[in-house]
């Protein structure tokens, strides 16, 4: 094969960062994905691709320098794609001390480490390498009714969460101004997909409605977030590391704007005709509008058209298809549920495990 890379993925046994490590294996790449298996980590995300030849698993923590160079000197990686972060808005407001450490320590240490790498390798090896940076439109605050995110977008973070994700785009940006390194910045709107932790919203209203519990809903649910698919968003991160210029950010983004009202209806209807209730009766009489999340966010939208014109990238799953397979996703992955669920509870502080 030509032209494959060695990427180091941290965070890989993520949501969103196991979609990739797939979709490297499958496109030829090497891959050793580094992850540090908090309660939102699982190898069970790894499933199939665990034993694959060119693929391994290092568990470690972004944050520990002699860890994260110990894994870059053996591995000598030509792209590191960082996904690694706390990524729970909820968790960051309850407690926001891990996502200071890992999202902005993490990350410097990280750019650090890829720096002296980078610096050691010579000539056509170190024209090649390449560092991505995950980031997400949540670091541009919050939208009016007409306007869109895009590159040039003003940084107004409103959570602590989305407050330690701008800090480490910042970084991201001044490694490459400052020190020459090629570091391309994609900020994504929210995904959905199979594998997503149920504490976010769909697969957490999925999991509620099948059980028969209510449907928390925050404030009056007209808040509007802009949908991808994660197998879309894993494409865009590989594009935009083939192709993309270094030292320039790429919005990702569906195209497809709902109120959280809309999703959860949507979902219900999907579980009426999956799962029908006794009696013929909705899912959607399980929803309960609960207090608002403080400072919540009301509305995101992305400007996609510098990743569409300059790479040639465009969602290719509609929200509708793509909610209805990540229903039957979920449907036919019980014992995947339970698994993180368990794994996770068993993770994480008390006071934090009740809140899944
Ligand atoms: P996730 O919470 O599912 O996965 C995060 C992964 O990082 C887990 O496997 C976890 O074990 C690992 N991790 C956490 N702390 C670590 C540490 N200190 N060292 C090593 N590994 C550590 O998150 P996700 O939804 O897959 O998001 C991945 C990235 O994409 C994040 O950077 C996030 O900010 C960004 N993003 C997410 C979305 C979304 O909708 N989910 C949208 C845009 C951008």
């Amino acid at each position: 094969l030509k032209n494959t890379w060695r990427v180091l993925v941290t965070g890989g046994a993520g949501f969103i960062g196991s979609a990739l490590v797939g979709q490297l294996l499958a496109s030829g790449h090497s891959v050793l994905t580094f992850d540090k298996l908090t309660y939102a980590g699982h190898l069970a995300n790894l499933d199939g691709w665990l034993d694959h030849p060119n693929h391994s698993f290092v568990q470690g923590d972004i944050a520990e320098r002699a860890q994260v160079e110990a894994v870059v000197e053996q591995f000598q990686p030509t792209t590191i794609m960082h996904l690694a972060a706390e990524s729970h808005v909820d968790r960051s407001i309850a407690s926001a001390g891990e996502f200071v450490r890992t999202n902005v320590i993490g990350t410097f240490t990280m750019l650090e480490a890829a720096a002296a790498h980078r610096a050691r390798l010579d000539g056509a090896a170190r024209e090649r390498f390449r560092f991505l940076h995950v980031s997400t439109d949540e670091v541009f605050g919050s939208l009016g009714p007409d306007e869109a995110f895009d590159e040039n977008s003003r940084y107004q973070p409103n959570s602590p969460y989305s407050a330690t994700k701008a800090a480490s785009d910042h970084l991201a940006r001044a490694w490459s101004h400052t020190y020459g390194l090629p570091v391309l910045v994609s900020n994504c709107s929210n995904n959905y997909g199979p594998r997503q932790f149920p504490e976010k919203l769909i697969p957490l209203m999925i999991l509620n409605a099948v059980e028969g519990k209510p449907l928390p809903v925050y404030g009056d649910g007209c808040q509007v977030r802009d949908w991808l698919h994660v197998e879309d968003h894993a494409r865009a991160l590989a594009t935009i590391v083939e192709r993309g210029r270094p030292g320039e950010v790429y919005c990702v983004g569906g195209e497809s704007e709902r109120t959280n009202m809309e999703v959860v209806h949507t979902l219900c209807a999907l579980l009426d005709g999956l799962r029908p209730r006794a009696e013929g009766r909705s899912h959607a009489e399980l929803i309960r509008h609960v207090t608002d999340r403080p400072g919540h966010d009301r509305r995101y939208a992305m400007n996609i058209a510098r990743i569409r014109a300059e790479l040639d990238w465009k969602p290719r799953e509609t929200f509708e298809s793509g909610l209805a397979k990540t229903v039957e996703w979920y449907l036919a992955n019980g014992a995947w549920c339970a698994k993180v669920v368990a794994d996770a509870a068993s993770r994480l502080p008390r006071d934090l495990a009740r809140k899944t």
